[in-house]
Order: C-alpha cells, then structure tokens, then sequence
C-alpha cells in the first residue's frame, strides 16, 4: 500500500510532504541514507525507480545492503526527516 500524506517530525517539528509505502507487487526498502528500493515481493528482485544500476539483483545478493551507499535496508519505515533524518513522525495521510 503507498501513502502520501504530511509527515511531522516529533525531533524537530519539520511538518514535510512525502510519499512512501510498498507499491503493487513490491515492496518500499529504505537505507539509512532513505535511498528508496523497491523489491519485488515474489522474487525478491531489485526495482528500483532512480535507476542505480541494481535492477535485476535480488536482495539476497545485495545481502540487504543499499546499492547505493551499503547501509542496511529496512522495510515498513517512513521517510527520514529532511533536517534530522529522525523517523519518529506524526502522520496526516492525504
Ligand atoms: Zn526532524
Ligand atoms: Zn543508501
């Protein structure tokens, strides 16, 4: 399911606009960075929408590391904080 909506930062009070969310068929990963990747639900194939070069990998072989900067994915969280980067908001969904 993908969301947009208006998130609050509960660190710092930013309200800011974001999207975020699994989308048909696949999943929404983010790195701590918050580079997005979109794995394929069913075969745990890379989808990813900026094009960093790893479509086509599985998660396995990424061992779950961003392709871009090799931090640990982790799916099911919100977007970070522009000014933060905390994840802790509260959320106003569209
Ligand atoms: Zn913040
Ligand atoms: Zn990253």
């Amino acid at each position: 399911m993908a969301y947009s909506g208006n998130l609050t930062c509960r660190d710092c009070g930013l309200t800011f606009t974001a999207t975020w969310g699994s989308v048909t068929g696949a999943d929404e990963y983010r790195c701590a960075s918050d580079h997005v990747v979109y794995v394929e639900a069913r075969w745990g194939t890379v989808l990813s929408p900026g094009g960093s070069g790893a479509e086509g990998t599985t998660l396995a072989q990424l061992r779950g590391l961003c392709p871009s900067c090799s931090t640990e994915l982790i799916t099911g969280c919100l977007p970070s904080c522009p000014v933060c980067r905390g994840r802790d908001h509260d959320v106003m969904l569209n």
